[in-house]
């Protein structure tokens, strides 16, 4: 027995030092990986449950490591936050996914509105701001159309003077999305204290409507709470035709899953769309 727990505490600091030098491996890796083009985005679509039309896009960045191979977000987001690099890896989503957009409404003839992730250290970097100016400046993307997902998270943080940042991409024209909507703080003064446009339900609230599902009055009070405050509904995470059903008939705006379709790359957004609308 005493030589299993020594084994098992040998075990235990190895597994901790591989996890260390797996970061400071990442961290060197994804330090190279913007100038050596590793990192691309793909597309998925957001459909409008009154219309089957698709709306818009959330753009998703995927990073294919030469040294590490495909490295989802959910790993490199964090190690990206962790070292400050999130901040030029941010400018670069933002700026590539304002010219795929330009190509993409050119493509299929019409608008979309296009949603792009930010972390809080870019909120609260300098110059985050010009950067969105000169995104949508340089790739005539109409402010209206684009959308920034920020987490409640950023909000709780009043130290940074987040109302006033926000106040001013919101005067640009830009829309302020709440991610994740539900999954962390349970405060919702800031509903109304923040100037915010869309709340995109979590993707846990999601996954068993239809059904016998406890979480299922949960939804409900989003969606009417949000309405009533003048608020858009997203769904995100929807992967059956019984969640579809469920929030369109609670009149959820639109919804974004798997059921629709996962995210593509730029060149097979055109497809996408075509099959998404034609189901
Ligand atoms: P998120 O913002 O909540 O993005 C949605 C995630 O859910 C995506 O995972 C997407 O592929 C996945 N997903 C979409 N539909 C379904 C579905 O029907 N079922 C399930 N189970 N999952 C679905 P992905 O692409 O792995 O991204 C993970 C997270 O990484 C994102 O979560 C976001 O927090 C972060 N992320 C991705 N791209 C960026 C970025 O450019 N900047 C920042 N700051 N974060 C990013
Ligand atoms: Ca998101
Ligand atoms: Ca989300
Ligand atoms: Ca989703």
């Amino acid at each position: 027995a005493k030589a299993a727990g020594r084994n098992n505490v040998r075990w235990f600091h190895r597994s901790m030092l591989d996890e260390t030098n797996d970061r400071v491996s990442l961290t060197s890796a994804l330090r190279q990986a913007l100038a050596a083009g590793e990192l691309s985005l793909d597309y998925q679509p957001q459909v409008d449950l009154a219309t089957g039309e698709v709306t818009g896009f959330e753009a998703l960045a995927r990073w294919h490591s030469a040294e590490h191979g495909a490295v989802g977000p959910d790993r490199f987001i964090p190690v990206a936050e962790d070292s400050g690099m999130i901040v030029p890896l941010g400018g670069w989503v933002l700026r590539q996914a304002c010219r795929d957009m330009v190509e993409i409404q050119r493509a299929l003839g019409r608008p979309f509105h296009l949603a792009v992730n930010v972390s809080p250290r870019q909120v609260h970097s300098s110059g985050w701001l010009d950067e969105i100016v000169d995104a949508l400046k340089s790739s005539g993307l109409d402010a209206s159309q684009l959308e920034l997902e920020i987490t409640e998270g950023i909000l709780m943080d009043e130290r940074w003077g987040v109302t006033g940042i926000l106040q001013a991409i919101r005067d640009l024209g830009v829309k302020i999305v709440i991610d994740d909507f539900g999954r962390g703080y349970s405060s919702l003064a800031y509903l109304t204290r923040f100037p915010i446009d869309k709340l995109k339900i979590d993707r846990s609230f999601v996954h068993d409507l239809g059904g016998e599902d406890p979480q299922a009055p949960i939804v409900d009070a989003i969606i009417v709470m949000a309405h009533a405050l003048g608020l858009t509904v997203v769904a995100e995470g929807v992967e059956s035709p019984r969640q579809i059903t469920y929030l369109r008939q609670r009149d959820c705006d639109e919804a974004q899953g798997y059921y629709f379709s996962p995210g593509v790359s730029a060149d097979e957004v055109l497809r996408t769309v075509r099959r998404v609308e034609t189901r």
